[in-house]
């Protein structure tokens, strides 16, 4: 029989939580505390807008549910990555302003049209394309101006801004309705290329048209009202992630991840667990075998050979290390010192309440960011909240 998890309202210990049985785990996702997150946000940051950034697939939590999700709490502008992310946003809002962050790949400016969607425009070679697309179908087009403010990824440099500024027949044929930019090192407030990058875009956006303005991200916005503008772009903190080293944001987690045990056996000292041996028991262990490894997300830098610490996850309530390597489908775990007896059909937490985003990107020598958008593509989704 297949059931559908019970899952109430966070926290949620994995003791309560029960995987369907043709499930390996669970990706729970919140959709109210995903809303509440949004709406934090936007208060911090009034009177400016606050907007969502819902590239790749909403940071892996599933655009189909996220957008309508935040648009029913009221965000009106999202922002994706790809002209493809563009159509799959319109395709669940017909009203929302959606721009485009990697600007106008060559030739993409009928796809990005058909979207109704608007391009950040990241360089002169860009903005002409867009102007002479304009001037092809005989109407101004919509844009955002992406300028370089010192990250050096993306955006108009100074002499772009300068050139630009110079062709007004250019800039005829373009509605800018945003100059933005990108901070490099916002999650450190310490950091002085904050305040030059701030300096940088405060002068570059003075050399173009007059048009709202935005530069904070997630940790952006975190950095005070300086940094606000008229409208932020948070993708991160909406799905709880605290990458700002200043404070805490004012969010809560969204996701957590189940996976169930599939074995508990007995170690003799000495005996090598996992591929390549490279953990053995130090004394008689128990070790419980997970249905979860790095074809989930999770990072094969959490392994832990002899002598090193790699992740963990909760079972019962208690912290127990993943021991040997994390292999594609399957980790190993030390439940020796679980107070509770760990059996066959237990449930244990990955990422939760417990497991931070954070917490879990250390452990795997990475970044919450990327634990998050990798996660869980065959697990079970479980959706909760959000009018769901
Ligand atoms: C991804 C991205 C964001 C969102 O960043 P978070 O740190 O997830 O809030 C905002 N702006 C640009 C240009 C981005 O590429």
């Amino acid at each position: 029989m297949t059931t559908r998890p019970e899952i109430k309202s966070p926290p949620f210990p994995a003791d309560t939580v029960s995987v369907a049985g043709a499930e390996t785990g669970v990706l729970h996702i919140d959709l109210d505390a995903l809303v509440n997150n949004w709406r934090a946000l936007a208060r911090r940051v009034a009177p400016a807008e606050c907007g969502a950034v819902v590239k790749a697939d909403a940071y892996g939590l599933g655009i189909g549910r996220v957008l309508p999700a935040l648009a029913m709490a009221g965000c009106q502008t999202f922002f994706v990555a790809t002209p493809r992310e563009a159509a799959e946003a319109r395709a669940l809002d017909g009203r929302a302003r959606i721009f485009v962050l990697d600007g106008l790949f060559p030739g993409a400016a009928d796809d990005i049209l058909a979207a109704a969607a608007l391009p950040c425009l990241a360089g002169l070679a860009e903005v002409e394309e867009w102007a002479a697309h304009a001037r092809r179908i005989g109407a101004r087009l919509a844009c955002a101006l992406h300028v370089d403010s010192g990250l050096h990824r993306l955006g108009l440099p100074l002499d772009e801004v300068q050139r630009l500024a110079a062709r007004p027949e250019l800039l005829e044929s373009l509605d800018v309705v945003l100059v933005m930019s990108h901070l490099a090192a916002a999650d450190d407030p310490a950091d002085p290329a904050n305040a030059a990058q701030l300096e940088a875009f405060t002068l570059l956006r003075h050399l173009l048209p007059r048009a709202p303005a935005s530069l904070a991200a997630s940790d952006g916005l975190m950095l005070g009202p300086d940094f606000h503008f008229d409208l932020v772009r948070p993708g991160y903190a909406l799905y709880g992630g605290q990458a700002f080293r200043g404070a805490r944001a004012p969010v809560s987690p969204v996701v957590s991840v189940y996976a169930r045990v599939l074995q508990v056996r007995d170690v003799q000292p000495g005996g090598a667990v996992g591929y390549s041996g490279s953990w053995r028991a130090p004394r008689a262990s128990r070790i419980a075998t997970l249905a979860v490894g790095y074809a989930d997300g999770l990072g094969r830098a959490a392994s832990a050979p002899t002598g090193a610490s790699g992740g963990s996850v909760i079972i019962h309530g208690a912290r127990m290390p993943i021991v040997g390597r994390v292999s594609m489908d399957l980790i190993t775990v030390d439940v020796t010192d679980c107070p509770v007896t760990v059996a066959r059909g237990d449930v244990a937490e990955v990422i939760g309440q417990t497991l931070t985003l954070e917490a879990v990107g250390a452990d795997a020598r990475t970044i919450g960011y990327e634990v998050l958008t990798r996660l869980g593509r065959r697990m079970q989704r479980v959706y909760a909240g959000g009018g769901a």
